[in-house]
């Protein structure tokens, strides 16, 4: 991909190949646009490559629940469609107290609204699940076993490969510099390899969508700041050992689960920021192995074998930003995920390739309003761990 000759002219660019700017590209090319990824290092190389592989309906407002139940629909086509791994095999909150359990209540009450079949249930129930799981303190758990997981690197890399095939372009090494706009209007973008002349951009880039949108000249504030999270996996055990996501808010709002390599992939809410600074430290290194051995005790006797860090770009209620901004003829947006671009991804390609081919969608787009952050509106937070 890197050597490909530069396009001078193309419709639509997508800045930045993450599973954003990839999925939205593959929608595109699909509804017969012509479309160009611009990506500075490789596909995956943000965020995407470095995520936990969660993927969830249990959010605490109708408007991420009905998008992420869109979204599981369209992770379970593709990965039939096109071989990849995605597996429902849950996610399993664990709830300490009454007034947790009072929260997750309401939140069931929203999903089960959609259609997600998430239902409260005893610690006995979640020791099925996982039988590894210490339960002592645990007086309920919320289950979807709808929810799942995906792996990162097939996904993203299908989706492309098949984005290619329906005539999409990605280029690799390829970094915007500047985007050229002459009376309000988009002409082009300038990279490190030449001009691509476009009328219309999408801002894809998630933790540097501030860069982006200070080169286009974005006349509205939207709050988007980098924060480091870090992550790590074990040594392999016997497969089906983890197999929902497990989650507690308790215990340094801890998440982990199994991959499809064996490995226990975790991490928690510790977080350095806003900062572009991606060191790993030894701080996260001790929470991390304190929060997830008191999960699941045994998790003791396993190595570690590799940490790694990246990027929750975080906007202030935990909502990305995803529309048109209108001063700018035609410039789009759809960044700032914090821990939940991954598992939105398929869903956030349909709302957006509605809004730029048809104007509109039929999913609740305007709760991701870039403008809420500008008029003082910001939504309730979203539900997010790690
Ligand atoms: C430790 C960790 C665990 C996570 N766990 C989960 C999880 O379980 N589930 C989940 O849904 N999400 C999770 N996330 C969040 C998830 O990784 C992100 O929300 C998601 O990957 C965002 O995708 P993206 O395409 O928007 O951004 P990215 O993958 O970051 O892609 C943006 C791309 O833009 C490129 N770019 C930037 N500037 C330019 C430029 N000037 N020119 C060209 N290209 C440019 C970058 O190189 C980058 O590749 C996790 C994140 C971390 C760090």
């Amino acid at each position: 991909m890197p050597h490909k000759e530069l396009p001078n002219k193309s419709e639509i660019v997508i800045i930045g190949g993450g599973i954003v700017g990839v999925t939205l590209a593959h929608e595109l090319a699909k509804r017969g646009e012509e479309v160009v990824v611009l990506e500075k290092r490789f596909i995956g190389s943000g965020s995407t490559f470095r995520c936990g592989t969660g993927i969830r309906q249990q959010f605490n407002d109708e408007a991420n629940v009905q998008v992420m139940k869109r979204s599981v629909e369209l992770w379970k086509k593709y990965s039939e469609e096109y071989g990849f791994s995605f597996e429902q095999t849950g996610y399993l909150f664990l709830l300490y107290d009454d007034e947790e359990v009072e929260e997750f209540k309401k939140n069931i009450a929203i999903q089960n609204r959609f259609g997600v079949p998430t239902r409260l249930i005893t610690p006995e129930e979640a020791k099925e699940i996982v039988p590894l799981l210490d339960i002592s303190e645990v007086v309920a758990a919320s289950w979807n076993p709808t929810d799942g997981k995906a792996d990162p690197f097939h996904s993203t890399t299908a989706f492309a490969l098949h984005a290619e095939e329906m005539g999409a372009k990605l280029y690799e090494y390829t970094e915007v510099k500047e985007i050229i706009i002459e009376n309000g209007e988009i002409k082009g973008v300038k990279t490190n390899r030449g001009v691509v002349n476009t009328g219309i951009v999408v801002n894809a880039t998630n933790a540097w969508a501030k860069l982006i949108n200070a080169m286009a000249k974005v006349p509205i504030h939207i709050p988007i700041e980098p924060y480091k999270h870090q992550a790590i996996i074990t040594q392999p055990i016997k497969g089906g050992t983890v197999k929902p996501m497990v989650i507690s808010f308790k215990y340094g709002h801890a998440y982990l689960t199994q991959t499809n390599h064996g490995g226990i992939v975790g991490g928690v809410g510790y977080e350095v920021g806003p900062t572009y600074d991606l060191n790993p430290s030894y701080q996260f290194m001790k929470e991390v192995s304190y929060y997830l051995t008191k999960i699941i005790p045994a998790l003791r006797e396993l190595l570690i074998l590799r940490t790694w860090a990246g990027y929750y770009a975080k906007t202030p209620d935990s909502n990305p930003a995803i529309g048109r901004i209108n001063e700018i003829d035609e410039y789009y947006i759809a960044a700032g995920f914090s821990g939940h671009g991954f598992m939105m991804a398929p869903a956030v390609a349909e709302m957006l390739s509605d809004l730029i081919t048809r104007g509109k969608s039929k999913l609740p787009i305007e709760w991701y309003d870039p403008y809420r952050f500008e008029r003082g509106e910001l939504r309730n937070k979203a539900l997010q761990m790690g």
